[in-house]
């Protein structure tokens, strides 16, 4: 483990820790209420030990490839693996066979790859539905499930033997007010915790707009920037 590599990790880790806990004070919220998920795509599993070292629980990864080889390689460290990318049916039981929570759920089609996964490995899966918070007109460019779309799917996960519905998961749209598109969410989870008030969960924030979700009920923010730095290769 590379001394100059854990002390970056740490600088970002400790300034992303305070961002939380300031954001946190503003709106009257409990820092413990807020789970820290580093977002490691593109980085090596040296770096997820770092992290762990340094005390966090949660990763988050966006393709399948890569998410399975780390942690796989990674599995002593007892982390909770979080799978966040788009998701295609024919990986779904394959991503449920190691991540512990599965944020990118945006399709019935994608649930019984999702539940034999479960049920391979004998353990349940957390879930959340991804819902697009992009304009009506985004079409297929779209990340996440159409808001009409949440009633059918929420109750067509809850129904699942080993999928457990948590909540939401939401990207704020690139060109938009991540404040207003927060806003938007917060009120389309009011909405589900009506028919599902054990689906708590909200994933939403990034480096760039933690504190806009914070403010609005995040349970979980999803970071990768702001603590190990730029990605090393693009997409
Ligand atoms: C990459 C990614 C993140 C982390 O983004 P940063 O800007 O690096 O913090 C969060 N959520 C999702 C869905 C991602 O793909």
């Amino acid at each position: 483990m590379s001394a100059d590599r854990r002390a970056e990790v740490a600088a970002g880790l400790d300034a992303v820790r305070r961002r939380i806990a300031a954001a946190c004070a503003d709106s009257g919220r409990d820092p413990d209420e807020v789970t820290l998920v580093v977002v490691t795509k593109f980085f090596p599993a040296s770096d997820v030990r770092i992290l762990a070292d340094l005390g966090v629980t949660d990763v988050g990864e966006n393709r399948h490839q890569e998410a399975e080889a780390k942690a796989a390689e990674c599995r002593d460290l007892g982390l909770t693996w979080h799978f966040i990318g788009g998701l295609q049916s024919n990986k779904a039981a394959a991503v449920a066979s190691y991540a512990d929570v599965v944020e990118s759920v945006d399709r019935s089609k994608l649930l019984a790859g999702l539940a034999r996964g479960a049920h391979q490995r004998s353990h349940p899966v957390d879930c959340l539905i991804q819902v697009s918070l992009d304009p009506p007109d985004a079409g297929a460019g779209r990340n996440g499930a159409p808001v009409e779309d949440l009633p059918d799917l929420a109750a067509d996960l809850a129904s699942r033997d080993l999928l457990r519905l948590r909540g939401l998961m939401a990207v704020a749209p690139l060109d938009a007010d991540p404040g207003e598109a927060f806003d938007r969410l917060a009120a389309i989870r009011r909405e589900l915790l009506v028919d599902h008030p054990a689906a708590t969960w909200l994933s939403a924030g990034m480096s760039g707009d933690l504190e806009a979700a914070i403010t609005r009920g995040a349970t979980h923010v999803r970071i990768g920037r702001a603590v190990l730095g730029e990605r090393p290769r693009i997409k």
